[in-house]
């Protein structure tokens, strides 16, 4: 079974995001638990809480067709100890309140280095704050999503994932979200070369570890490191190797999202997909 939607608003609560994957024809969806913008955010309400579960079960959707969004001010592996603790702090309470949600996978950019320390480093850091991170935590696995390398992001070469994910004491809590967008700008021709690219994510990572996708075209070629989604088969990966992940087995079962730019082309691109999908 696929799962397919977007990474809809949770605009006046998150308890409306559901209402809005579905009225979109969504059967997964993505959303911020929090402003994602700013570092603190106030606690979720009963009611909100309550109101999300019942939503969620209104319209269909499990665990694993949600994959919400942490806050893009979070670096696990900040070259600055009281930053990375700020981060630290803040991921504890991304994954708390998707704990009190009842959703059971968070995604998150693995982190930057700054060009302060080296790559290894970083992602010791980054592994080092996971494991905190979990510890402190229950039940929600921490989704490592791969990155178009833009600046001195890491997480853009499977191998980068793989180190991380090796250092993780509990594996049953940590797990991979790849993004079409950032694998084809990271230098992954999955257009051309889609067999390649999927066989070496299963080499190096394990289909096993993936827990959501995130489907966009890009703007801009394989492999320039820039980070930017376009709508699907407006960009330069087209819309062929989205029919694929459709019609393979290897991507059943998880949150399967669009973060394409024009919002207005979400029901019938959730449309199209589903027809593959089906065919
Ligand atoms: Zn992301
Ligand atoms: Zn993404």
């Amino acid at each position: 079974m696929k799962y397919v939607g977007a990474h809809v608003s949770a605009a006046g609560g998150v308890e409306n995001a559901p209402i809005r994957a579905n009225e979109i024809g969504a059967t997964a969806f993505a959303l911020f638990t929090k402003n994602q913008r700013q570092w603190t955010a106030k606690a979720l309400t009963e009611n909100s809480i309550q109101d999300f579960k019942e939503n969620c079960q209104k319209y269909g959707y499990g665990p694993n067709q949600i994959l919400p969004h942490d806050s893009y001010l979070i670096n696990l592996g900040h070259p600055d100890s009281d930053k990375r603790k700020k981060s630290l702090d803040a991921f504890i309470d991304e994954l708390q309140r998707c704990q009190q949600l009842g959703i059971d996978r968070l995604n998150f950019h693995p982190g930057s280095h700054l060009r302060e320390i080296s790559e290894e480093h970083c992602m010791n850091l980054i592994s080092e704050s996971l494991n905190y991170a979990l510890e402190q935590t229950k039940g929600v696995t921490a989704v490592l999503e791969n990155t178009a390398g833009q600046g001195s992001n890491l997480g853009f070469k499977h191998e980068q994932l793989a180190y991380i994910i090796d250092r993780i004491e509990d594996k049953s809590r940590i797990g991979v979200c790849i993004d079409t967008c950032h694998a084809y700008a990271g230098g992954y021709d999955l257009k051309n070369e889609f067999e390649t690219v999927f066989d070496d994510f299963e080499k190096v990572i394990g289909f096993k570890y993936l827990k959501g996708m995130h489907l966009n075209d890009s703007k801009v070629p394989l492999g320039s490191r820039k980070d930017r989604h376009h709508s699907l088969g407006a960009g330069e990966i087209g819309w062929d190797p989205f029919k694929k992940i459709m019609q393979d087995p290897r991507f059943d079962g998880i949150p399967l999202t669009l973060e394409t730019v024009d919002t207005e082309l979400w029901p019938a691109e959730i449309q199209q997909l589903k027809e593959w999908a089906e065919n």
